[in-house]
């Protein structure tokens, strides 16, 4: 199974779970995805995002921006993070748990996690974030 974080045109953001991403497109092409909130079918994938780990210091503020205001706020978020956290790729999850036991030392990280590890981190009291991770460069 695979889940993707998805949006629809009023971005309403939700998640769905499709046995694969060729039954996601199938699902979607035919229609039969509807966002939960205003039932609207022309719904697209989220980007996937890293994780961040203690990001007490980090506020995104989405509400009310134009497209290419949130894409700023996107863009300002991900320098942000670049700049204030390590990025510790795909050991996120462990690193994170580390962190948290008071094995590593406390800071902001940054990487990769997946859905599975995401889950497992809250359950553990963990606190992590997943965030829209935008390209930065292209217009
Ligand atoms: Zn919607």
């Amino acid at each position: 199974m695979i889940r993707y974080e998805l949006t629809c045109r009023k971005d309403h953001r939700f998640e769905g779970w499709f046995a694969s991403s060729a039954a996601y497109d199938a699902q979607a092409e035919a229609g039969e995805i509807a966002c939960p909130v205003c039932n609207s079918k022309k719904i697209a994938k989220a980007p996937m995002a890293p994780s961040v780990a203690k990001t007490g210091s980090i506020k995104a503020s989405t509400k009310a921006l134009t497209p290419a205001a949130m894409r700023a706020a996107l863009v300002e978020l991900r320098r942000h993070v670049e700049t204030n956290a390590e990025h510790v790729g795909e050991n996120f999850a462990d690193e994170a748990r580390a962190i948290h036991h008071g094995e590593a030392e406390d800071r902001p990280i940054y990487g990769d996690a997946t859905p599975e590890e995401g889950e497992a981190l809250a359950e553990e009291g963990i606190n992590v974030a997943r965030i829209p991770w935008v390209p930065v460069g292209d217009a």
